[in-house]
């Protein structure tokens, strides 16, 4: 049987059998790297070891030898040998990459003799004794299993005795008896002397190594990353080459283009006369890889060459690490290097056009996630930071001001040209002004789908929610943190896309759209067959939405237009009116705010459909805080000064009181406020209908859809279908045109769904609102699950994601499914599409196209991430 490989008998395709680390180190020498040589003993050899009870496996070593005798040929040195001695590094390395599963042996070949002989080909006789000490501690502690700290000890006493604090002052002389003692440790330790013979050190080191397989490391981290326990290791020996061999030696590190912008050009570092280790420690300063080309030009154009050979190979940026030794250019290791989102799109986008990618590559290159980086103000990644706490990264972006409580307050400030953060446990539709005067929300309660999560994504504010260290006091106006108080008026900063608080004032840097980017987003747009609208409910939005390349409006919230602080008393009435005619008249106040609303987001989206959706929220939340209302109402009494306002507030109370429920989300809000309150829908679609009607006669092409929330029923849909229809026939009349609309419902609740079939045959569309019929499906309240439990559920894997962030294919995705093909045989021209918070994340969008829907809608600053995904889904 073949136990061993020489580099260049493998090939990437091998990871089986060589393990990853092989088949990567064959796949170099293959194309012509120049690897340093050394062979490759397969993941067989390892299970041959188990097999037959933790013993050398027969065969191998009769190959082991000659594939040494190949190194030795190859290199020039051999192997114990005192002038010129071959020294190799033995490592571990498993079909999947298990990071920390064995330590790497290096040096090994060196003893008592050949340590002299490296001392003279490195001229380094410090050095020579530094390899072999660490030689011998490594192979101590790896192979012969002795503690690390009884190492550790006898090079502290060396430190100590000598006078120095580092390592690296330590003298020759120090090293020497550092050596002798490291021996004596091993022979006392082991009963056995350390190994002089290097064949008997190799012999052992590959048996450290298959052994290595079940430590109990390795065990656990196989558990947790569901790796099979019976593939074995791989084995690479490898031949060591030096960098600090004089002065046409070095090593060093480069990409083939730059991993912060992308730029194509060299970016790295070199030193000469150094090892790998003299760079990381920062003891020298390293060059440039430009000036390389004076210090060494064969070695520099042939670097050149090489990594451009290697970037066609690899058809991707390189991250190379390379070795020079007397002369010699050596590629230690070469991947697919990290970098920024800028730069994946420019890399992504250059490659394609260079030749060496197609559009659809290039697509499917670039992390959606990533994008989030270059939509929003970030901070500085330079910037030193002092994270006071962290909570969940509910909305990307950064922003730093002063932490105000309230929402007036950060409205008054903010008017004032100040710069604040709206910090406050949770916050309702009642703070949006403040939410907009803000530079970014901060709540200690409350999930990813929470108000100010929702929102703030909307409007494209950062937020961080669900902040639980924060302890507020809104009476004294305070905020605790891990015991330090913090006044209105502190400076503190968020970080949206990871969810830190930061203490002070943090650097800023402005998001920018390339031209890479723009190209990038035509070809997805290409390639993509889901729609992607925007929910955004005014025309500011809409057009960012619209700069963003969102063909329609899939969801605009009316309540949103209700908060404005200048409308809540004609909101209040409106709810707070005792009779239909009092509500009328109301309601006849707030038609014509309500039409401008329209016309400007109809206008600003012309040509394009915009899904207006009808008053969703329980009502109660436009009123005043009970709590509020009952200090407010006490205080009149206790003084007694003002009778009549306090009758007035008594009343408000009562009302409040009588509109307050226990469990809001499931009552009295979506389509059962337009069954129960039939002329408050009845206004909207006047609203809508009379604005659509001035547009036509402006000129303009429109295509307004209204949207039914929270349906359950077709016999809900039926009657407000109707009730939207008399009202678009009766504007039509009464204005004189003619115009084109569309009805359609949310699907948000279980029974919806199981009764799609009915509700399709009267809907024009159905809109997922996945927020509701996640939370309606699990039962977790969208509001407070992440702060609560759903961690629990997390860690202990019962759910592998948030389900309010990642869609919950298992379960509300049946129901969508179930939806989508009982709608589709209802009414085979119905329009599908999704607008809950899923619509603007990856994996959800995936499977929406998987689903056949025909649209995603998401907030502004997601459209460009959402047409990526769209077309990653397609590619
Ligand atoms: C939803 O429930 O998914 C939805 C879009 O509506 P809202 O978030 O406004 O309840
Ligand atoms: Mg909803």
């Amino acid at each position: 049987k073949k136990y061993v490989y020489l580099f260049r008998e493998g090939k990437a395709s091998m990871r089986d059998l060589l393990g990853g680390k092989g088949a990567n180190l064959a796949e170099m020498t293959n194309i012509g790297l120049p690897v340093p040589p050394g062979f490759t003993i397969t993941t067989e050899a390892c299970n041959e070891y188990y097999t037959v009870g933790a013993q050398f496996p027969a065969g191998l070593w009769e190959q082991i030898t000659p594939s040494l005798k190949d190194i030795e040929a190859s290199t020039g040195k051999l192997f114990g040998d005192q002038k010129n001695p071959l020294l190799v590094s033995v490592r571990s390395g498993a079909k999947f990459s298990m990071p920390g599963m064995m330590d790497t042996i290096l040096n090994l070949g060196l003893n008592d003799q050949t340590v002299q002989g490296l001392a003279d080909s490195t001229q380094n006789e410090r050095f020579a004794y530094d390899s072999y000490r660490r030689f011998i501690q490594m192979f101590g502690n790896v192979v012969l299993e002795i503690e690390h700290h009884l190492f550790e000890r006898i090079l502290d006493d060396a430190k100590s005795k000598q006078g120095v604090t580092y390592d690296s002052e330590l003298s020759t002389a120090s090293l020497k008896s550092v050596v002798e003692e490291y021996k004596k440790l091993i022979q006392k330790e082991t009963g056995n002397p350390f190994p002089q013979e290097p064949m008997k050190q190799l012999e052992q080191a590959v048996l450290a190594v298959f052994r290595s397989w079940n430590n109990d490391r390795a065990i656990v981290y196989r558990k947790i990353n569901s790796i099979p326990d019976d593939i074995g290791t791989a084995v690479n020996v490898q031949s060591m080459v030096f960098g600090n061999m004089g002065n046409d030696s070095g090593t060093g590190v480069a990409f083939t283009r730059s991993p912060s912008t992308g730029e194509k050009a060299l970016y790295g570092e070199y030193l000469m006369n150094a090892q790998g280790e003299d760079v990381v420690a920062g003891i020298r300063t390293p060059q440039p890889i430009k000036s390389l080309e004076q210090e060494n030009k064969a070695i520099y154009d042939q670097f050149v060459e090489i990594s451009s050979r290697l970037e066609a190979h690899y058809r991707d940026m390189q991250d190379i690490e390379f070795t020079i030794e007397k002369g010699r250019l050596y590629f230690l290791q070469t991947r697919n290097g990290k970098r920024t989102a800028a730069a994946a799109i420019r890399v992504a986008v250059e490659l394609c056009r260079e030749g060496v990618i197609s559009k659809e590559e290039a697509i499917t290159r670039i992390e959606p996630g990533q994008l989030d980086q270059l939509l929003h103000r970030r901070m500085d990644t330079q910037a030193k930071l002092e994270v006071l706490a962290k909570g969940l990264p509910a909305s990307p972006g950064a922003a730093s001001g002063k932490i105000v409580f309230d929402a007036d307050e950060a409205e008054r400030l903010g008017k004032n040209g100040e710069k604040v953060i709206l910090l406050r446990t949770e916050t309702t539709p009642d703070d949006i002004h403040g939410i907009l005067a803000a530079q970014g929300i901060l709540t200690s309660r409350g999930g990813m789908t929470s108000h100010a999560a929702v929102v703030a994504r909307h409007m494209g504010k950062p937020a961080v929610c669900g902040c639980e260290a924060l302890k507020i006091d809104y009476a004294e106006h305070t905020v605790t943190i891990d015991g330090v108080v913090y006044t209105e008026g502190t400076v503190l900063s968020i970080d949206g896309a990871t969810g830190r608080v930061i203490k002070g004032a943090v650097p800023m840097i402005d998001p920018e759209l390339s031209e890479e980017f723009k190209q990038l987003l035509v070809w997805a747009d290409e390639v993509r067959s889901l729609r992607v609208l925007a929910n955004a409910d005014n025309p500011k939005d809409a057009q960012k939405a619209r700069d963003f390349g969102a063909q329609g409006i899939g969801l605009c919230r009316t309540e949103h237009m209700f908060m404005d602080p200048a409308r809540i008393p004609i909101v209040q009435e409106m709810i707070l009116s005792q009779n239909l005619e009092e509500r009328e008249i109301a309601l006849a106040k707030l038609l014509p705010m309500q039409e401008e609303d329209f016309y400007g987001i109809l206008k600003a989206m012309a040509g394009l459909p915009v899904i207006i959706r009808l008053l969703d929220p329980p009502l109660h939340e436009f009123l005043p805080d009970v709590e509020d209302l009952v200090v407010e109402v006490t205080k009149l009494k206790l003084t007694g000064a003002n009778p009549a306002e306090l009758q007035e507030k008594e009343a408000l109370l009562r009302k409040v009181r009588a509109l307050d429920e226990l469990n809001p989300m499931l009552g009295h809000r979506g389509c059962r406020l337009g069954v129960t309150f039939p002329e408050i829908y009845a206004m909207q679609a006047r609203a809508i209908f009379q604005a659509s009607a001035r547009l036509v006669k402006e000129g303009f092409e429109i295509h307004p859809e209204v949207m039914i929330p929270l349906v359950i029923h077709v016999k809900e849909l039926e009657s407000l279908r109707k009730l939207t229809e008399d009202t678009a026939a009766d504007v039509m009349q009464e204005q004189g045109v003619n115009f084109a609309y569309k009805v359609g419902t949310m699907i948000e609740v279980p029974r919806a769904a199981l009764t799609a079939d009915e509700i399709g045959k009267v809907a024009d569309f159905f809109s997922f609102g996945t927020n509701d019929l996640t939370q309606t499906t699990l039962g977790f309240s969208r509001d407070d699950a992440e702060g609560k439990f759903l961690p629990a559920y997390l860690d202990q894997k019962i759910l592998a994601q948030n389900p309010f962030a990642v869609l919950d294919r298992d379960g509300v995705g049946k129901l969508m499914k179930m939806a989508v093909q009982l709608g589709r045989e209802a009414n085979p021209d119905i329009e599908l599409g999704i607008c809950g918070e899923h619509g603007g994340e990856p994996s959800s969008i995936e499977f929406c196209h998987l689903l056949g829907l025909n649209y995603v809608s998401c907030s502004p600053f997601r459209v460009p991430l959402a047409r990526l995904a769209a077309a990653q889904a397609k590619v």
